[in-house]
């Protein structure tokens, strides 16, 4: 006889922060989104500027329920999940709670897990810490590489041609980095214009 099937179901997630800005970063920037900052991440960016996230015990478990319904009260439609890295974590019930609150999921992924959950739109943002697992590249909207140092042009390379056409790239400097790679992803766009230049425009504005 069969043992019983052991069916997880995720009924609460680490948050490390949820609240209500301008999305900075990539094809959305600009734009009014509510964003849930999931704690856990074991990819180990050294430049990380959320390294509070990254042990998830450090941050409270909430219902899926009341996160996503405290995200149904920012007036956009949008609400991105981001972290630490989102994927360490079923996000199936998750997404399916914002849909039933008509909002858009937008996924923000190093890509280092598969994915879970139902989303409008993905943004992978591969780290050499941790690959990304393959089958995640053809799942991106957007394709978004820190460039931290001149090689990384190279590497951001090696993933454009395992996206689909539809997906937009994108290369950002690192944020420390910024004035001296700035200049140098402004004149590789410039000879490569399948890429675009992505800004941490929030970090300009100084809002979260
Ligand atoms: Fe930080 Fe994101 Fe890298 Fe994790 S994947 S270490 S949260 S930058």
């Amino acid at each position: 006889m069969n043992p019983p099937s052991i069916v997880t179901i995720i009924e609460s997630l680490p948050v490390m922060e949820q609240f209500y800005t301008i999305q900075g970063e990539g094809y959305h920037q600009g734009k009014a989104a509510g964003f849930i900052r999931l704690a856990g991440c074991d990819v180990g960016c050294f430049w990380c500027d959320v390294k509070e996230s990254w042990d998830a015990a450090n941050h409270n478990l909430i219902s899926v329920e009341k996160i996503a319904s405290d995200c149904s009260q920012y007036p956009s439609d949008i609400c991105v999940i981001t972290g630490g890295e989102p994927l360490m974590h079923d996000l199936t019930n998750l997404t399916r709670s914002l849909h039933s609150f008509n909002k858009k999921t937008h996924l923000e992924t190093s890509g280092a897990y598969p994915v879970t959950g139902s989303w409008d739109w993905i943004c992978v943002s591969p780290k050499k810490f941790k690959a990304p697992v393959p089958e995640i590249m053809t799942l991106a909207d957007e394709l978004k590489v820190i460039v931290y140092n001149q090689s990384d042009f190279k590497w951001a390379e090696s993933f454009s041609d395992k996206v689909t056409d539809k997906c937009m790239l994108f290369l950002q400097p690192e944020w420390s980095k910024e004035k001296t790679m700035l200049p140098l992803i402004t004149e590789y766009v410039k000879e490569n214009p399948k890429w675009n230049i992505s800004l941490q425009i929030h970090k300009y504005l100084n809002i979260p």
